[in-house]
């Protein structure tokens, strides 16, 4: 039997059209965009295409994206950069991804005050609370994720743009979840930066993407070369970009299809769950959410006992518990939600994409609930 991977919030396959794209920019067109020579302005030319072709997609125009080597580092580009130009707190949520939490801890080791607004027991962070950690105090940033990676749950972006443009605060989202997955239109929503990552999308890993609205003044993480109008200084991964904008053209392109596909499998296996485990949480599931995720809680049973049962099956999936220095702990997105221990720790995140079929979930769906069942019986011995 082929194995199933059902683990896409971590990554996804490369499309064809995607390694077509890098192909002929890393064996052809390899030029440094940077050189004044044919290969130089060759490669320039695609950088620029990238670019515009990525704009296209988000709503924004082409002289506000910043190539860079993915999530991670536009979102530390974002939070730094933003937050290191202005006093006061910053306001972040607590079920932030770590490519966020960890640049926001670091500015409160720094001395800065950081208020981490909490989910509601769906998931997700209510406008009230944004509107008023803002009014409170001078505030610096804002940084909140659009979708989360844990739960899928959506995040009120919009309202929180509108409450931040009024208090005259720049206001940084996590867009990685959400790029091919929500529409997503940057200008109508008055945000100041917003981090993409490729290989969440179908494109290659070790490429992102930083959206800063024209006018936003953000201090480098590098210094170096001036690449990128100096916000990004290093040859640019010119293949890496074109990776990026084609990737995130085709998941645009077929968004609304595949959301209403791959949300009829979801709810599906949701269903066929709940059947099979009386006992089961689905974490998250009051909340609006991306088609593509399924947390689900089954109480008694041990997380890791689970995955590694389920690789043994050949299906991939992942925990909501990070692994941290050999410890698996519950998940910090589902503690914020105020589960207890024993239902946050023995969590699934059950993650679609692209490429799963019907039968992949029919599959996960027999399996699921004896792998449990075996973790369980371990678990009591
Ligand atoms: N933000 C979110 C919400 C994510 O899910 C991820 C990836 O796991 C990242 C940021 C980091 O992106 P990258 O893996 O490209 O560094």
């Amino acid at each position: 039997m082929s194995p199933i991977y059902l683990d896409h919030a971590a990554t996804t396959p490369l499309r064809p059209e995607v390694r077509d794209a890098m192909r002929t920019l890393l064996d052809e067109e390899y030029g440094n965009a940077s050189s004044i020579h044919r290969w130089g302005r060759a490669a320039a030319a695609r950088l620029e295409e990238a670019r515009a072709r990525l704009a296209a997609v988000v709503g924004s125009s082409p002289a506000e994206i910043v190539f860079t080597s993915g999530g991670t580092e536009a979102d530390n580009l974002a939070v730094f950069g933003l937050s290191r130009l202005r006093r006061g707190s910053v306001v972040s949520s607590s079920i932030e991804h770590r490519a966020v939490l960890g640049p926001v801890q670091r500015l409160r080791e720094e001395g800065r005050v950081v208020p981490f607004l909490d989910p509601e027991t769906d998931g997700s962070v209510r406008e009230e609370s944004i509107r008023s950690a803002l009014e409170n105090g001078n505030v610096a940033l804002l940084t909140l994720m659009w979708a989360n990676n844990e739960t899928g749950a959506v995040q009120p972006v919009e309202a929180a743009a509108g409450i931040s443009e009024e208090a005259r605060i720049p206001f940084h989202v996590d867009a990685v979840q959400a790029l091919g997955k929500l529409a997503i239109d940057l200008s109508e929503v008055p945000i100041a930066t917003a981090a993409f990552s490729a290989h969440k999308v179908g494109g290659p890993k070790g490429s992102g993407a930083l959206f800063v609205r024209r006018g936003t003044e953000l201090t480098p993480l590098l210094v170096g070369g001036g690449q990128e109008n100096g916000r990004r200084p290093g040859t640019v991964n010119v293949a890496g970009a074109m990776g990026l904008a084609v990737a995130a053209e085709l998941a645009e392109r077929e968004r609304v299809a595949e959301t209403a596909r791959l949300s009829a499998l979801r709810d599906g296996l949701e269903r066929c769950l709940r059947e099979a485990i009386p006992e089961l949480v689905v974490n998250g599931v009051d909340a609006e959410r991306v088609a593509t995720i399924l947390n689900v809680s089954i109480p008694g049973a041990d997380a890791e006992a689970m995955l590694m049962g389920l690789d043994m099956e050949g299906i991939a999936v992942s925990s909501g518990s990070a692994c941290s220095s050999g410890a698996v702990t519950p998940s910090h997105v589902l503690r914020a939600m105020g589960l207890p221990p024993e239902v946050a720790g023995p969590s699934l995140r059950i993650s679609l994409g692209r490429t799963t079929t019907a039968e992949d979930v029919d599959r996960a769906g027999a399996t699921i609930p004896v792998v449990a069942e075996r973790a369980r019986a371990l678990a009591r011995v």
